[in-house]
């Protein structure tokens, strides 16, 4: 941009010294005109005197007559002499303002400018100045140079301070870069949960937030696999340790201890082997909802039935944990188009995890009925008065290996999976209805489900 505006600024100042040369010879030929016409050659002379003494860059300046006599000059001896010389020939013949370059006796070289007199349209004689072209380019050369060394100090205090601003822009971009860089390197590593400090409000604090978020998402991810891994160990080892326990004391009591127990031992072996093949269904019916390939095969049939059986089931875990389970069920409950046999592992799997959660003395109950908001559907509520789940866990509890962390991890009989709800829910759904959950800590949960009529 200097540069072109040097070259601008040039042209200008050669057009402006131009101009001064135009309008010094138009005084000139005004003058000029009038001491023809008054036929008075002081006034003149004296102004010619003056044209040459007072502006260092004329050389010479004149006015002929007609006849291209001389009839003033800056150098007095010249006058009335007739002009011969090609230059003041040419001066003399043109019938406008020509600039015509020149050399002196001298070697100097001279820009002459010259302009017909006129009065009344009639040429009465030729005003010429000459200039000197070394003093020109002086003048000229001297305000250029002012005006570049401006141009130049703007323009180097213009890129210093661009350089020192871009320095600084890239210095705050590319340091939280590299900060990010290295937790990024830490969380690669395996070092979960590290988080980045997020300052301003620009999109690498956008990025640091997001990274945060997606940091704590992997540890929280970790800990899941984490407690997935102890909670299928326990699902399998225990009912295998049962199953070993009962056996080796089967064989050590020989068949008199067979008599005696081998019934009840047997019944105790069959439930620990049906734990172990409900939790490989679980695992199958994952992998199922995961594919897309679960059915469910929907027949017109009653939800009572379903409900009484389930109870029948954990009557005898209820009374041992002295947990009382009760049910209301409204008379005019009609029959739903479902897969029974889905809709009982959806009540197997609430009212396991709420005998699991109830702790001694507690009351389940089971509650079906229309639905109040939409009588379309019938809804169904696990209600129990265990420990009840914090605020915080109970919208996602139904994600899959999702489990609530804290006090009840060291509590071995509750150790689960996080399975049962994501299926509760992935069956619920396939029948079109919806699951949720409500839970206050310390005074129990009720876990509702809608079937569709
Ligand atoms: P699992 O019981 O095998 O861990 P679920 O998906 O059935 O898996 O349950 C997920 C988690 O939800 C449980 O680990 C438990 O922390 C919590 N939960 C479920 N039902 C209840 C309940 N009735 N009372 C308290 N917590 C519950």
């Amino acid at each position: 941009i200097s540069y072109f505006v040097m070259i601008d600024e040039e042209t200008h100042i050669l057009q402006q010294e131009k101009e001064t040369q135009i309008s010094m010879l138009k005084g000139l030929v005004q003058v000029g005109k009038e001491s023809i016409y008054r036929e008075d050659d002081l006034f003149l002379t004296n102004y010619v005197k003056l044209l040459k003494g007072t502006n260092d860059t004329v050389i010479y300046a004149m006015v002929v007559d007609v006849e291209n006599r001389i009839i003033s000059h800056s150098e007095p001896g010249l006058i009335y002499e007739y002009v011969k010389d090609k230059a003041g020939l040419r001066a003399f013949g043109s019938p406008g303002l020509i600039f015509q370059p020149l050399k002196m006796d001298n070697g100097g070289e001279v820009v002459e400018a010259a302009l017909p007199i006129e009065i009344r349209g009639r040429k009465v004689g030729t005003a010429r100045i000459g200039f000197s072209k070394e003093e020109i380019d002086e003048i000229i050369n001297k305000s250029i140079r002012t005006y570049r060394e401006q141009l130049i100090t703007v323009a180097l205090l213009v890129f210093i301070v661009s350089l020192l601003g871009s320095m600084l822009l890239s210095f705050t971009i590319t340091n939280p870069i590299r900060k990010l860089v290295k937790v990024v390197g830490k969380v690669g590593r395996g070092n979960l949960g590290v988080r980045i400090k997020v300052r301003g409000n620009n999109e690498l604090s956008w990025l640091a937030g997001e990274f945060n978020k997606m940091s704590g998402k992997l540890k929280e991810l970790d800990q899941m696999k984490r407690d997935f891994t102890a909670g299928v160990t326990h699902e399998l080892r225990s009912p295998l340790v049962a199953i070993e326990s009962y056996i080796n004391e089967m064989i050590r009591g020989g068949e008199e201890g067979f008599k005696k127990h081998g019934r009840d031992d047997l019944y105790v072996i069959k439930n620990n082997v049906v734990r172990l093949g409900h939790f490989i269904n679980d695992l199958l019916d994952v992998a199922k909802i995961e594919s897309a390939r679960m059915k469910v095969v929907k027949r017109k049939s009653e939800l009572k039935p379903v409900i009484y059986e389930v109870t029948t089931l954990f009557k005898k875990a209820c009374s041992e944990k002295n947990i009382k389970l009760t049910t209301e069920l409204s008379d005019d409950l009609p029959e739903l188009s479902m897969d029974a046999n889905r809709i009982r592992q959806v009540l197997t799997n609430l009212l396991s995890n709420a005998i699991k959660f109830e702790s001694s003395g507690g009351h389940i109950k089971i509650t079906a009925g229309k639905s109040e908001e939409n009588p379309s559907f019938i809804r169904v509520t696990v209600k129990d008065t265990g420990v009840g789940i914090p605020p915080g866990d109970i919208e996602n509890i139904f994600e899959k290996f999702r489990q609530v962390s804290g006090i009840r991890d060291n509590v071995i009989e509750t150790r689960g999976t996080g399975l049962g709800l994501f299926i509760v829910k992935s069956i619920v759904e396939l029948h079109g209805g919806k699951v949720w959950g409500e839970s206050e800590i310390g005074k129990g949960s009720a876990f509702y489900f809608t079937l569709p009529v």
